[in-house]
């Protein structure tokens, strides 16, 4: 093990160190599958050359000299302290997949979301680069450097003299087969030359799979409205300072922030720096694509789609600096742009960014870290901030700039409330769709408008219930109410995908006549069809958004007007804009609002307003209407009054008392197993000893729990969970790590932590 403790300021050996006959070449290494922590080896002098920071290597470990391998992130001459080092047995990459400055970075995440560092590096470098997907080995041949030297007084059969003019005339080395080519002739002269020493071999990986670059078509600037200009500015003055800054824009949809992106990335490209721009997966529409595209000779397109190679040869092009905007989802932000000037985070309240599988990364977080290593200014956008980033705001950490109008002098949408609980809607209506909305929908679509509807429950019925003795059709594994999905006639737990066929009677007390209530997307269109026959209709939801290329074509078709009505879930919410859209209705803004989890008004409150956005975008104005049981609730009468300052206001006070962020840290621990009693005693335990980490410490930190997670049983284990709340966030991490050596689990028992957790079920 290293006793050298890494640092931020790691310095390079000076000269002299080097000459100390004792000091030897060290590489210490971080792996990816074997003990956590740094091992240092000895670099034989064979290779010394290969060898580099960011390589992975094959060393050998323990007794038995087990090869494995790891992620080099030190190389340097210093004294062995007469330790004996293992020797690196081989260097697998021939060029860095890291730098040092982003070594740095995945060290800081491994620190900042208790995991090892050896599982971001994996993480952070894409499984088509480590494969080197989409290239070759292949032997390229160049004319031997001492080759007029053995030239002179061979006399060279023509064949072989063509060949050899055409291979020294060429600027680039070729392969067999292209000299062959070239020169018309078989392999058997360039064989001969070969032998001759005149020409030289060596094998060179060669990318076989590039991808071409999607034409442009170039379009100018937009001259900026007022609010924009300030906006751009503000980033310009960032920009020039050539220091770190954050800087939130809270921009009503519409009110043109992506102009202001797109022109100060323009900027910037001049000094031949790079951009990264990320987007919610889901926003990553060929519409906002194109908008870059429009403006920028090369950018790079990161989705989840991508294929192996078409990842690596991204990687590298970039990688290459030949990039000058990365455009890409979540684990965009460790895109190896070698001189990036700065970062753009559109939607910045998007909980997408964050990954539910280790690491735990947020990539909001991330960007801060990575922007201030790189002294780069970062730009947070969106209509309604997450309150962790506007309490930042508030408080001075970041520069808030305000963009409260649409372009063009576009008016938002009013927005109105339609009261589900008034008996009007029973008595009038019978299905999802209240009197009210029918008209609305109705009147729109006669004059020509277009139509969202969000549901945000996908299915046909979102529960089977048996009004004979109540019970309700659950998964075994999950113990979460099964959705009947009509066209395969399956009930399907949307958690782990578990289906059996609907069942028609009680499956406990076998009565006959059990019911499919609740309206997911799938009733919601049958009942869209018979209500608006003739209007062609759409439903969006990860049921029939499945294969590749769907959700464009979709989209396409509502652009087009092929598609009078688009319903479906949040999918619908995010980042489209469609100007002939002139009514959008919300069918249940309520199924995100009694969630056990202390974001749900926010969650709430975001949805509505966001998909409010998506009306009023063209000449022809727009409303919205929402269906709710919970007019009153503050979240809800903020988003009717686009009143994001409103809503932050009565929110926080709420977040404070109860110690929850931004005004506390919190990392959420699950622990779960196949025995609900084990697991809970287990639970217990773990927060007895975290309690008595923190309580002496004093500052605040609390430990709830355990209690038996909303979700208390998934795919057959039993869930409990532990919060630890409080102010000083290293204290809680450094109570969590020191618990890993006090306690191990039982072998069936598994438990993990999550830092700054969004997904409180
Ligand atoms: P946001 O990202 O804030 O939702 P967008 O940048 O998408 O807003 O702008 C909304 C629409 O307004 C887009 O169609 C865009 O092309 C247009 N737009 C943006 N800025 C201007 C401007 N200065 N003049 C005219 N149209 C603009
Ligand atoms: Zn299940």
């Amino acid at each position: 093990m290293s006793d050298h403790q890494p640092s931020l300021f790691d310095r390079e050996p000076a000269p002299w160190e080097h000459d100390d006959q004792a000091s030897r070449l060290v590489a210490t290494v971080v792996f990816v599958e074997g003990p956590e922590g740094e091992f240092d080896y000895l670099v034989p002098d064979r290779l010394a050359e290969e060898v580099g920071i960011g390589k992975r290597v094959r060393v050998p470990l323990g007794k038995g000299n087990r090869i494995l391998t790891g992620y080099c992130v030190r190389v340097e001459h210093r004294p062995t302290g007469g330790r004996v080092l293992k020797p690196v047995g081989g260097v697998i990459d021939s060029v860095s997949l890291l730098s040092p400055a982003m070594l740095r970075l995945t060290r800081w995440i491994a620190e900042h979301y208790l995991c090892e560092w050896g599982q971001v590096l994996e993480a952070v470098v894409p499984a088509g680069v480590r494969g080197q997907a989409g290239t070759r080995l292949t032997t390229l041949l160049s004319i031997a450097p001492d080759f007029s030297e053995r030239v002179k007084g061979l006399k060279l059969a023509p064949k072989q003299a063509v060949a050899l003019k055409l291979l020294s005339d060429s600027k680039e080395p070729l392969t067999t087969a292209e000299l062959a080519r070239l020169a018309k002739c078989t392999e058997a002269p360039i064989t001969a030359l070969r032998r001759k020493g005149l020409i030289q071999a060596k094998a060179r990986r060669v990318q076989f799979a590039a991808v071409a670059e999607q034409p442009v078509r170039r379009l100018n600037h937009l001259a900026l409205n007022p609010d924009q200009r300030i906006a751009l500015d503000a980033i310009l003055e960032a920009l020039n300072s050539r220091r770190h800054q954050t800087l939130l824009i809270h921009g009503v949809t519409g009110s043109g922030k992506t102009e202001v992106y797109i022109q100060a990335i323009q900027e910037l490209v001049h000094f031949g720096r790079q951009a990264i721009v990320l987007v919610p997966e889901i926003s990553l529409t060929p519409q906002t694509v194109q908008r870059f595209r429009e403006r920028f000779d090369h950018v790079a397109v990161l989705h989840s789609h991508l294929s192996d190679a078409e990842r690596h040869w991204q990687w590298q092009r970039i990688a290459e600096g030949r990039v000058q905007v990365v455009v890409g989802a979540r684990s965009a932000i460790f895109a190896p742009t070698p001189n990036l000037g700065l970062i753009i985070l559109d939607e910045e309240h998007e909980g997408s960014f964050k990954q539910e599988s280790v690491p735990r990364y947020h990539a909001r977080d991330v960007a801060v870290a990575r922007s201030q290593a790189e002294d780069v200014p970062l730009v947070l956008g969106s209509a309604t901030p997450s309150l962790e980033s506007w309490h930042r705001a508030q408080t001075g950490q970041y520069r808030l700039i305000e963009m409260p109008r649409r372009v063009l002098d576009r008016a938002l949408p009013t927005v109105g409330t339609i009261d589900l609980r008034t008996d009007d809607h029973a008595r009038h209506s019978r299905g999802a769709i209240s009197r009210q909305l029918h008209t609305a929908i109705q009147d729109a679509l006669k004059q020509g408008g277009q139509v969202i509807l969000l549901l945000n429950r996908r299915g046909f019925s979102t529960h089977i219930q048996c009004p004979a003795c109540g019970s309700v059709v659950r998964c075994p594994d999950c113990d979460i109410a099964l959705t009947h999905h009509r066209g395969e006639d399956i009930a399907l737990c949307h958690y782990c995908d578990h289906q059996v066929p609907t069942p028609n009677v009680c499956p406990q007390c076998s009565f006959a006549g059990i019911r499919y209530s609740g309206t997911g997307t799938q009733r919601l269109e049958a009942e869209v069809h018979t209500r608006f026959p003739g209007y062609p209709c759409l439903r969006m939801d990860t049921d029939t958004m499945q294969g590749r290329g769907s959700h464009e074509r979709a989209l396409a078709a509502f652009r087009e007007g092929k598609v009078r009505i688009l319903l479906g879930t949040q999918m619908i919410a995010k980042g489209l804009d469609f100007p002939n859209v002139t009514l959008v209705g919300v069918i249940n803004a309520d199924t995100a609002l009694h969630l056990p989890d202390f974001r749900a008004a926010e969650r709430t409150f975001h949805l509505v307003t966001q998909v409010a956005g998506r009306t009023g975008r063209g000449e022809k104005g727009g409303r919205v209407l929402v269906q709710t049981l919970n007019p009153d609730h503050p979240a809800i009468q903020a988003a009717v009054r686009h009143d994001y300052a409103a809503f932050a206001e009565g929110e926080l006070p709420i977040r404070k008392m109860l110690s929850y962020p931004p005004f506390a840290s919190m990392i959420r621990l699950v622990i779960r197993g196949e025995s609900e009693t084990a697991v809970g005693q287990f639970a217990s335990h773990m927060a007895q000893e975290l309690t008595c980490i923190l309580q002496p410490l004093g500052a605040g930190a609390r430990v709830l729990g355990p209690a038996p997670a909303p979700f208390s049983k998934l795919r057959g284990k039993y869930r409990f969970q532990i919060q630890l709340q409080g102010p000083d966030a290293d204290q809680l991490r450094q109570s969590v790590r020191q618990l890993g050596p006090l306690l191990k689990p039982p072998d069936d028992i598994q438990w993990i932590a999550d830092v700054d957790p969004l997904d409180m079920l």
